[in-house]
């Protein structure tokens, strides 16, 4: 057994995909298990997934034969795969010491040539060999060694973090969607600042998003006791996991866009000296989080979710909110989104650092957005009494633009009083609108 199970294992925690390195080649782990039982999933790689039947349960096993280092010429994979007939070999040239153990399960011995339990007693995240020589062969190393950091909230050793800014030009290589793999599981991990600060301080946060180093040192005002840069990493840090829409990290990786524009939109206060406000910042950073996201290659889904919540992270609620006032912020906002929007204001309360409690602010608004969204109220065009068919009926139009301008001008009104939600009501609206010349 080799790879991540083993760590887990050896530092006490449990284990999920077990790998298995062998001696035997592809063909001969096919022999051995025979056709029905295996799945050649990596042949050319050396991996053969082995199909195990535990009482009606049925596991994947990768089983992969030794393999030495084929030269690396572009920084992302090697040239070639040499199979070697040696376990030590293989370990030589996997990432770091503690990912380079293997555990014999029939002699239970444990193979630690490059002391990876040393280092994972001392909590250390160490390249096996020479660092500068590892992060040249593979640029994504240096983005796994900070994401295990974060993950297992280790440290660096520090010739693997001095390698990492000595091997950015090898890093720039990777592609955008491993850079983005790797950052969601920071977003993922217990403590995600542990992981970006190591990406700010090690330079990998200029190659994969440069926009985020504006904040470093961009002062605020006197809501706020950290500059841009460590609030953001304060409200990802206290932001929950979970999202009822999108993957688990998605509200974190909100957190992390939801300030993105301020140092760019910051003015000083005339009344009040060594104080700034960031006037539209909301609208410049979804703007901005839009083209970052997609620079990483983020879904569209997960993009345009995360871009609303950084355009409508700036509400301000108040008691004197009407009812009106209510559904137009879940119209904007939209339902669906409503409930990470929440999950990020908590995270952006709480990232203040001021000690105040996020249900001051969200209760009240919570429970009435409940109360609206009970009463079955309208809250975007599909929900009104009458469509784009009826208006056209009624108006005696063709299709086009006016059609969806007049559902829209509907929806407006509905918005502010419920009760003009019906076939009735809607109809003499749109007869008046004609009639006011508003129409076609
Ligand atoms: P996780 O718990 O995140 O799955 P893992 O250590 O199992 O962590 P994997 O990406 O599943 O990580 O890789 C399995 C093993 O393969 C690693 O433990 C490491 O030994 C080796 N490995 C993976 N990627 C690399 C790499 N880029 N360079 C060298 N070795 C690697
Ligand atoms: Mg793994």
């Amino acid at each position: 057994m080799v790879g991540g199970a083993v760590r887990d294992l050896v530092r006490g925690q449990s284990a999920h995909d077990f790998d298995i390195a062998t001696s035997a080649t592809p063909a001969e782990v096919i022999g051995l298990f025979g056709r029905k039982r295996t799945i050649p999933t990596g042949e050319k790689h050396g991996t053969v997934t082995v199909v195990v039947d535990d009482n009606g349960a049925r596991h994947h096993i990768e089983v992969t034969t030794f393999r030495g280092e084929g030269a690396y010429s572009d920084g992302r994979r090697p040239d070639d795969v040499v199979f070697v007939r040696s376990l030590v070999e293989d370990l030589r040239r996997r990432d770091f010491t503690m990912n380079a153990i293997a555990f014999d399960p029939i002699d239970e011995k444990l193979e630690d040539p490059f002391f990876g339990k040393r280092d994972l007693d001392a909590r250390l995240i160490r390249a096996v060999g020479d660092p500068l020589e590892r992060f040249a062969e593979d640029g994504l190393r240096a983005m796994r060694a900070v994401r295990f950091a974060a993950q297992h909230q280790f440290t660096l050793d520090p010739a693997t973090e001095s390698a990492i800014a000595e091997r950015l030009e090898v890093f720039r290589k990777v592609s955008a969607e491993r850079m983005r793999d790797e950052l969601v599981k920071i977003l993922a991990a217990p403590k995600p600042s542990i992981g970006l600060e190591l990406m700010r301080s090690t330079g990998l946060l200029g190659e994969v998003w440069p926009e985020l180093l504006e904040g470093v040192g961009c002062v605020q005002n006197r809501f706020h006791s950290h500059d841009v840069w460590h609030h953001t990493l304060a409200v990802v840090d206290a932001t929950a996991l979970g999202s009822p829409v999108g993957p688990p990290w998605i509200v974190r990786l909100s957190a992390l866009l939801h300030d993105v524009a301020k140092p760019r939109t910051a003015e000083a206060k005339p009344d009040a000296p060594g104080e700034f406000s960031f006037f539209r910042h909301e609208y410049v950073g979804a703007k901005l989080a839009d083209e970052m996201l997609r620079r990483l290659k983020f879904s569209n889904d997960e993009r345009e979710h995360v871009v609303g919540l950084v355009l409508n992270h700036m509400f301000w609620y108040s008691a004197e909110w009407t009812a009106g006032t209510v559904r137009r912020f879940i119209s904007r906002v939209g339902e669906k989104a409503l409930p990470d929007l929440f999950s990020l204001r908590d995270g952006d309360v709480r990232g203040r650092g001021k000690g105040e409690n996020p249900g001051v602010e969200l209760d009240q608004l919570q429970a009435r957005v409940t109360e609206e969204i009970a009463s079955a109220a309208a809250f975007k065009i599909t929900d009104l009494a009458i469509g784009g068919k009826e208006v056209m009926q009624i108006l005696a139009c063709p299709p086009g633009p006016i059609v969806g301008e007049i559902l829209s001008m509907l929806l407006e009104r509905v918005l502010d009083d419920a009760s003009l939600n019906t076939v009735e009501k809607l109809t003499e609206l749109v007869e008046e609108s004609r009639k006011s010349g508003n129409g076609p």
